[in-house]
């Protein structure tokens, strides 16, 4: 848990990130140098290697927060300053050595240098933790499993088990804060399968190993390429190629599956191209908001928990939609196993971020963040707004009055004026996640994305009534 790791760290701060402590530690035990604390968690600064370029911006992070500006009008310096000394207050400000110690940080960033002095309390980044092991680490359970698994962080278990060996007087303390948040992992088994296009499969060499895409009625003719083609004779593929092969891969999580009851004949379904798309962006874009739902009520990183969704929308049986969530972490870190304790909360967030925001779709405030980038342009909050009414109060989409509808309107008027092909139609405008009418020679039904991203093609369908 994120809130209770910056609780523990600003208490470190308090405690033995000053001055004070240190001089009186160094004195009473002829210490040669101060005791050394880090947080150690998805918040810690930053993941991967190291790179100047990441270096340079997190000093310029730095900068900014916490060093006040000599170039600034006096004006500023003084709100710096106070912002400084108030971050101070409460313990928020990073306990280095002295008053120019935090500028020292940044200046070996600057040069590439992750390297505390033996006089800073507290380390800052994730190399700093790595190089120097600290005395104190704080971390929280998932990191934990990821630190032990990992060789970026070897150094850091090498380093402690030396210090252990070096004398039995050294120990190792673990402390377990909130252990009753801890669910453990419930183990179950999760099967990810990729059916390729339509459902075809892929087609699969068994002697060579390359693979493709299937495509329907493509006679025994494959496209595959050869893998490792330089050490081997070229393969022909002939009589060796497997089809309809599913590739998937199985892992133990927890996970947690909501199932949306959905109605295919009064909201867009599979049916043509248009409803599907409607229908990919109001899951998406709800699946989305929960997920962050979820990672604000528990208090824990956007990226620890994952998940998906699919229709299950035939013909003949009920309509659902389900939509399951499970742990990053391999074999689970317990959080997908709370969801449905706390799923009033979750939909009452995810509520929240659907509407308290002014953006028109979606926007870096409410949905958008760097690691769902390839669904930015799918994100719509209305649309998610409509699915969640729905799945929560089997509430259908409320219609448009008739100055909304007016206002949507605007845009096809101006075409159609301009075109000069005025004809005796009817609009009516329909919210997005409702199933539309036919249209007839005096009708047309439109919803809001006809009206903006198939402006065009509603333009040609009215000219061809
Ligand atoms: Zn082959
Ligand atoms: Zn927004």
């Amino acid at each position: 848990m994120n809130a209770l790791v910056s609780d523990q760290l600003a208490r470190f701060r308090k405690i033995i990130g000053g001055d004070k402590f240190r001089e009186i530690f160094t004195s009473a035990t002829y210490a040669t140098r101060t005791p050394h604390f880090g947080m150690y968690t998805g918040r810690t600064p930053y993941s991967g290697d190291a790179k100047p370029a990441s270096n340079k911006e997190l000093a310029a992070t730095f900068r900014e927060n916490y060093l006040v500006d000599q170039n600034a009008d006096a004006d500023l310096q003084r709100r710096q300053l106070n912002n400084i000394n108030g971050l101070k207050s409460i313990n928020k400000y990073p306990a280095r050595f002295s008053e120019n110690g935090l500028e020292v940080f940044i200046e070996n960033l600057e040069k590439n240098i992750h390297r505390p002095s033996p006089y800073d309390a507290e380390l800052i980044t994730r190399f700093e933790i790595q190089n120097c092991p600290p005395d104190i680490v704080i971390t929280n359970y998932s990191m934990l499993e990821y630190m032990l698994m990992r060789q970026r962080e070897a150094n850091i278990w090498n380093k402690t088990k030396e210090w252990l060996d070096a004398s039995t007087d050294n120990r190792l303390l673990i402390v377990l804060d909130e252990a009753h948040m801890y669910r453990g992992s419930a183990g179950g088994e999760i099967l990810i399968v990729n059916m390729g296009r339509s459902k075809n499969g892929f087609n699969v060499c068994k002697k060579c190993g390359g693979a493709e895409v299937a495509e329907p009625n493509r006679n025994n003719v494959y496209f595959i390429s050869q893998p490792f083609r330089a050490n081997h004779a070229a393969c022909s593929h002939d009589g060796t190629v497997a089809t309809g092969i599913f590739l998937g891969y199985e892992f133990l999580s927890d996970m947690f599956m909501l199932d949306i009851l959905y109605d295919s004949i009064k909201l867009v379904s599979s049916g043509n191209v248009e409803d599907k798309s409607i229908l990919r962006t109001a899951v998406t874009t709800l699946h989305e908001t929960l997920r962050k739902a979820v990672s604000l009520e528990l208090d824990i990183d956007y990226n620890e928990i994952n998940g998906g969704w699919r229709p299950r929308i035939l013909s003949g049986s009920e309509p659902h939609i389900e939509m399951f969530f499970y742990d990053n972490l391999t074999s689970g870190a317990g959080y997908s196993s709370i969801i449905g304790s706390i799923l009033d909360k979750v939909l009452d967030r995810a509520r929240s971020i659907l509407t308290d925001c002014a953006c028109s779709r979606s926007c870096k405030n409410c949905l958008d963040n760097y690691w769902n980038q390839r669904h930015h342009q799918l994100f719509d909050r209305q649309l998610g707004l409509q699915l969640l009414d729905f799945a929560q109060f089997g509430k259908l989409p409320d219609e448009y009055n008739k100055s909304t509808q007016t206002e949507f309107l605007v845009p096809l008027q101006k075409l159609i004026s301009e075109d000069g092909s005025q004809k005796s139609v009817a609009f009516e405008i329909i919210p997005a996640l409702r199933k539309k009418p036919e249209n007839n020679n005096t009708m047309m039904y439109l919803n809001p994305y006809d009206l903006t991203d198939w402006l065009p093609n509603t333009f040609m369908t009215y000219k061809n009534l």
